[in-house]
């Protein structure tokens, strides 16, 4: 059985082991994790920095090499990292395939991207001088990433880092030591100088912590909840004014119209809110749905929910896997209490699924009758759990969607190209989908949230560079 350890320096370091078991099959350990303490993150800072000056000096065509061949070796080994993926974390197999191949591609298209123009030119007002801007990495960097996609959330943020000459320290989530293990493996393995990439495994209050207060590191990539992000905020500004960027949560609309093929509107429903068991920071968790379709959608959308098999992540007719772990399938049926308690009707699902296995299965949820101000259509569940309300209108469809804290993904489904062009002009969200799942996102387009969901710069695509590179003015007289 492996045991997967932090890599400081070069160096792979043991820890504390504790054993992490497959959701789908509680029998099944699928590995340890060695959990490191504060004095082993403070070594990996302290080697992220020292090779800074390297990384930052190392030649480009070099480091597009080194990126280049970590993308295809994760392309090469997508079937074992895959099924690795669904064991540990529940994804179905297929998802789970789709996510690797993403991170893959995502180390490709970082080490081209370095090929696109860097900087800009302006002509300057003062006579003989010129003047330039020129973007410089932003030094050594912490990641902290969430459960939900453990290998493709830290290739997105670990790949532009890199590629901008950057030096990481990566704190995967508790959760998924196994797919950390494995990336930072390959990452190891690519040639990379020593202690330009560092991985270190334990819980976020202590490795996590020892990042963020950190005054040695120049920024802090995080994903995760926006308790957390919160947090995060608040001591990298009190612990050396440190650059950060969040990606939290969501409580993502999906508008119905009564214009709407009420096919494509089930199956993105479906899709958006129960698929990889609701456990997307872009999940379809609020259904807003126009009166006049409202019950022949609810009859669809319960229906679907009930027709979908929940089952093993790597069972071939599996539709829905396993939620991660017994804390979130509890906070999951608390959710479901709580949105009866408030009124709301429970059309389908609402409990645990115990014939699917020896595992954390739970049935696909719809409440209808939701008000907006009800908690189960407010807050973030992280389940396979979705809300339907109803409007009158476009307008009061879109001033619901609106009326949350968060921002990231909105969409709707209509035919009408009047009712599509005003949503992608009033809806505040930072992805809109028209006829299309919440969930869906390209790797080479911008991917972030407004207000309650974000803070900072975009992630993905070029816009990637804005957070993990420094602009510097330059001007020269001859
Ligand atoms: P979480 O906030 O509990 O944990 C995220 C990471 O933070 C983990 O690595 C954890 O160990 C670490 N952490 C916890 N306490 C810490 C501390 N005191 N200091 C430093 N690090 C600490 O989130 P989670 O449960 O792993 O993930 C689910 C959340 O992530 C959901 O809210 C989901 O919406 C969000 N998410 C957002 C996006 C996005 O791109 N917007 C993508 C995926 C997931």
């Amino acid at each position: 059985m492996t045991t997967y350890r932090s890599l400081v320096a070069g160096e792979w370091i043991g820890g504390q082991p504790s054993p992490h078991l497959n959701p789908s099959d509680l029998d099944d350990v699928v590995g340890h994790s060695a959990l490191a303490d504060a004095a082993v993150a403070e070594a990996a800072v302290e080697a992220a920095v020292q090779a800074q000056n390297v990384w930052q000096a190392f030649p480009v065509a070099e480091r597009i090499a080194i990126l280049d061949r970590i993308g295809s070796q994760i392309l090469q080994r997508t079937e074992e990292l895959a099924t690795l993926l669904s064991r540990e974390e529940g994804k179905l197999l297929a998802e789970a395939r789709g996510e690797v191949a993403r991170a893959g591609q995502t180390f490709r298209y970082h080490a081209h991207e370095l090929l696109q123009p860097q900087g800009e030119r302006y002509l300057s007002t003062r006579p003989g001088v010129e003047a330039e801007v020129r973007h410089r990495p932003l030094g050594a960097v912490g990641i902290i990433t969430p459960w939900n996609y453990p290998i493709a959330i830290p290739a997105w943020k670990i790949a532009p880092a890199l590629a901008h000459g950057n030096t990481v320290v990566f704190k995967p989530a508790e959760l998924v030591p196994a797919l950390a293990g494995e990336l930072s493996s390959i990452i190891h393995d690519s040639g990379i100088p020593p202690g330009v990439f560092n991985m270190v495994l334990g819980p976020g209050p202590v490795v996590g912590e020892t990042l963020l207060t950190s005054v040695r590191l120049h920024g802090i990539s995080f994903t995760g909840s926006a308790a957390t992000g919160r947090h995060v905020a608040r001591q990298c500004l009190e612990h050396g004014n440190k650059r950060f960027q969040l990606e939290l949560g969501g409580k993502n609309p999906l508008i119905v119209m009564d214009d709407a093929d009420l096919d494509v509107a089930a199956r993105c429903a479906l899709d958006g809110a129960f698929f990889s068991t609701g456990q997307r920071c872009t999940a379809s968790s609020r259904l807003i749905v126009h009166e006049r379709v409202h019950d022949a959608f609810v009859d669809r959308i319960v229906s679907g929910a009930e027709a979908l098999r929940v089952g093993p992540a790597l069972a071939p007719d599996s539709q829905i896997g396993p939620v991660v772990d017994a804390v979130q399938l509890e906070r999951n049926l608390d959710y479901v209490r709580i949105g009866c308690e408030e009124g709301a009707e429970l059309a389908a699902g609402g409990a645990r699924v115990d014939e699917a296995g020896n595992g954390w299965f739970m049935r696909p949820t719809v409440f209808t009758g939701v008000r907006n101000d009800m908690r189960i259509a407010q807050e973030e569940i992280f389940g396979p759990v979705t809300a339907v309300i109803s409007a009158e209108n476009l307008d009061e469809a879109i001033a619901l969607a609106n009326d949350t804290s968060f921002g990231l993904s909105a969409g709707i489904v209509t035919t009408s190209l009047r009712h599509a062009t005003e949503f992608k002009r009033r809806v505040r969200a930072g992805v809109i989908s028209v006829n299309l799942p919440t969930a869906g996102t390209e790797l080479h387009l911008p991917f972030g949230g407004m207000r309650g969901s974000n803070h900072g710069p975009r992630e993905a695509g070029r816009y990637a560079r804005d957070f993990y590179t420094q602009p510097v003015t330059c001007y020269t007289a001859w």
